[in-house]
Parts: structure tokens; C-alpha cells; sequence
């Protein structure tokens, strides 16, 4: 199996690149531009492995991604390269215009135009998995979960960015009969996420005895998956989701941003003991523009149509992360001192 993975040197697009490598045993090309967001260090662990390529590219260079396909010849794409973060939106939408939106277009024209090439069983084989968040539906109040069916009302202009590329990915199904399917995920956590993100932020502030920045009054609801459970669900949904399908991504493991802040201070007070608990960091910040209440997922077409589960509750798995960060230092520490941080003081309270 050969397979392209776009944005395989961001947070859950390494996660992807290992599980195909390291568990699958796929061949990968690894496409990604490297912003300020990917690493190389992400994939260290198949650097070396003769199954794995890496190209550093732009979604939006179609030569370039056009040159790529034709050489590689993949069975499958998943293409999760994204600029994917909330804040850096609000100050500056174009980024997230440019590759969210051009440069998805730009991967699905290039992918049908190799596609085309196909003979009928590879063409029938091939599928391309458009990679997505839960933010495209919007905020939720006190009850429900989005499902399928649930409308799309981003609120974000990156929820509105990723919005627009899966009415693009689902028009290139329709239209094409191109062998798209789509996937929305909620919140994702765990090792390898970039500092700038809540969990690492709180994390590393903490270790700094830095102030723990809460949004408002840190009451709103996110539903965390690990990422490595996000990872399988992403290669069972590229082998076996139904062409033209969408299908939600959800660890059932709601909590208010306050309850996760403060479950890290435990496992730092814990881990890294100190005379007062880390909770004296928590301060409130003026909240997010548009930020949404409530996001939760119901995940029962995934876990009754292709059998897949979340492995990882968030208490093991919340943990585990608190671990990895304060055993990898060599990861983060060229990263945040490589940021400029949030542009205009915001600071991430979803993803
Ligand atoms: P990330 O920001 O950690 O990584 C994005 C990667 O894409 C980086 O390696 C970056 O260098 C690369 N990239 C950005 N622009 C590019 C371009 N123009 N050309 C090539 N590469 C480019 O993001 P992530 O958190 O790993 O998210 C991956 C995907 O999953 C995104 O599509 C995102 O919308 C989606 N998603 C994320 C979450 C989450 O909680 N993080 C949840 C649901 C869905």
C-alpha cells in the first residue's frame, strides 16, 4: 500500500505517517510546505526506514504535487495539511484562505487528474480522505452532539477555511464521482502537539511557573480524543468508508477547558511537586471572539459501520501527555523558542 499523507509533520499528521509505517508497514511520501507548525523531529521515529519519503512542498504548487503523485503513484491520499490554529485566524485569515481552501483545491484537481490515469481496478481501489474538524458545525448548547446530518455553521475564519474545503472535497465526489471521503474530528490531544496548543501550553507554562491563561471563565466544552486513536479511525476510514460518506471522529471524553487545566496542575503537582499547587497559575483572559460553547461528537457510524473505537479514555491518556512532555524536552524546546507566540496575546483555549 502506498500512500500520500499531507501535513505528516504537524501533530496528527506524524501521528498518521507513524501508525502507516511503523504498524501498517505502508509505503509513505510525507508532503509538507514545513511552516512554523511541522517538524521534521515528528517523524524522527521513520526517518530511516526505506518505506518513507518525505517532500517538502506547498499544497497550493501544483507542479510541484502534480510531479509527486505521477512519481510516487499512491493507492491513497489523506490529506490533513492545514494551517489549523484558531487564534492565528482571527489575526490573520489569509494563510488559512490560501492553503485551507487553494490548496485543498489544488490536491483534489491534482489527485483527479493522476486518478484519471488509474486503470479501472486501481481507479476503483483509490480513495482520498479529506481530513476535518468539528468546528465546521458550529457551537452546541447544554445537550446534543453533532452528528452526520448536523448543519454546517462555522464561526471561526478557520472553522469557516476547513468548512469550505469539505463542501469542495464533497462536490469533487459528486461531480467527479472522484473517490472522496470525508472525516470531522473533534479536539485531538497527545504528544508531538505544537506548544502554541492548550494542553502544551498549559503544561510547559506550568513547568515554567508561568500564569495558566483560561479563557473566560473556562467553561467551555470540548470533546478530547487522543491522537493516536484519531490516527487508526483515519486509516480505517481511507480503507473502508463508503466514497462520497462523511464520518464524525469523537473520544466521548467531554470536559469544560477549566476541569483539563486544572486536571494537568494535579498530574504537574504529582510529577513535578512543589510547595503550592500549580492551580495558583490558573488567571482568566478575556475570552476568544466567536468562541463556541459546547463541541461534541457522536461518533456511531464510524464505531457501528467500520468497527472502530477510541482505546484511550482521557484520564490515561491525559497523563500519558503530562509524561511525554516532561520526557521530551529535545522536541519542544526549539520550537517555542522558534515561535513568536500569539500575535495578537490571544491564547488557545480549543484547538
Ligand atoms: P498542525 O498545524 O499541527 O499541522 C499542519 C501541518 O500542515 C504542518 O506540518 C504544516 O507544516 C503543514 N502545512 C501547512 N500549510 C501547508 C501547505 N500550504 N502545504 C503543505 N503543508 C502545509 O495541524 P493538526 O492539528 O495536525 O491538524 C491536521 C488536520 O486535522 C488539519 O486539517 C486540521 O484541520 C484537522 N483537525 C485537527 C484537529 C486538532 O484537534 N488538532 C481536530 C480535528 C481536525
Amino acid at each position: 500500500m502506498r500512500v500520500v499523507v499531507t501535513g505528516g509533520a504537524g501533530f496528527i499528521g506524524s501521528a498518521v505517517v507513524r501508525h502507516l509505517v511503523l504498524n501498517k508497514g505502508y509505503e509513505v511520501l510525507n508532503i509538507d510546505k514545513l511552516t512554523y507548525a511541522g517538524t521534521e523531529t515528528s517523524v524522527k521515529a521513520v526517518g530511516n526506514r526505506p518505506g518513507y519519503r518525505f517532500l517538502q512542498a506547498d499544497i497550493c504548487d501544483r507542479a510541484a504535487i502534480e510531479q509527486a503523485l505521477v512519481d510516487f503513484r499512491p493507492d491513497r491520499i489523506m490529506h490533513l495539511a492545514a494551517e489549523s490554529h484558531v487564534d492565528r485566524s482571527i489575526t490573520g485569515a489569509k494563510d488559512f484562505i490560501d492553503t485551507n481552501v487553494i490548496g485543498t483545491f489544488t490536491m483534489l484537481e491534482c489527485a483527479r487528474q493522476y486518478w484519471l490515469t488509474l486503470d479501472a481496478a486501481e481507479k476503483q481501489a483509490f480513495r482520498f480522505l479529506h481530513v476535518s474538524t468539528d468546528e465546521v458545525y458550529g457551537s452546541l448548547g447544554d445537550d446534543g452532539l453533532f452528528t452526520e446530518e448536523t448543519p454546517y455553521d462555522p464561526s471561526s475564519p478557520y472553522s469557516a477555511s476547513k468548512a469550505a474545503s469539505d463542501h469542495l472535497a464533497k462536490a469533487w465526489a459528486r461531480t467527479y464521482g472522484f473517490p472522496v471521503v470525508v472525516s470531522n474530528c473533534s479536539n485531538n490531544y497527545g504528544p508531538y502537539h505544537f506548544p502554541e496548543k492548550l494542553i502544551p501550553l498549559m503544561i510547559l507554562n506550568a513547568l515554567d511557573g508561568k500564569p495558566l491563561p483560561v479563557y473566560g471563565n473556562g467553561a467551555n466544552i470540548r470533546d478530547w480524543l487522543y491522537v493516536e486513536d484519531h490516527a487508526r479511525a483515519l486509516d480505517i476510514i481511507a480503507e473502508r468508508g463508503r466514497i462520497g460518506e462523511t464520518y464524525n471522529v469523537g473520544g466521548r471524553n467531554e470536559r469544560r477547558n477549566l476541569d483539563v487545566v486544572t486536571r494537568i496542575c494535579d498530574l504537574m503537582d504529582q510529577l513535578r511537586p512543589q510547595q503550592v499547587s500549580h492551580s495558583r497559575l490558573i488567571t482568566y483572559v478575556t475570552d476568544r471572539p466567536g468562541h463556541d460553547a459546547r463541541y461534541a461528537i457522536d461518533a456511531t457510524k464510524l464505531e457501528t459501520e467500520l468497527g472502530w473505537k477510541a482505546e484511550e479514555n482521557f484520564d490515561t491518556g491525559i497523563e500519558k501527555t503530562v509524561r511525554w512532555y516532561l520526557e521530551n524536552e529535545w522536541w519542544w524546546a526549539p520550537l517555542r523558542k522558534g515561535y513568536e507566540g500569539n500575535r495578537l496575546g490571544l491564547l488557545d483555549a480549543g484547538k
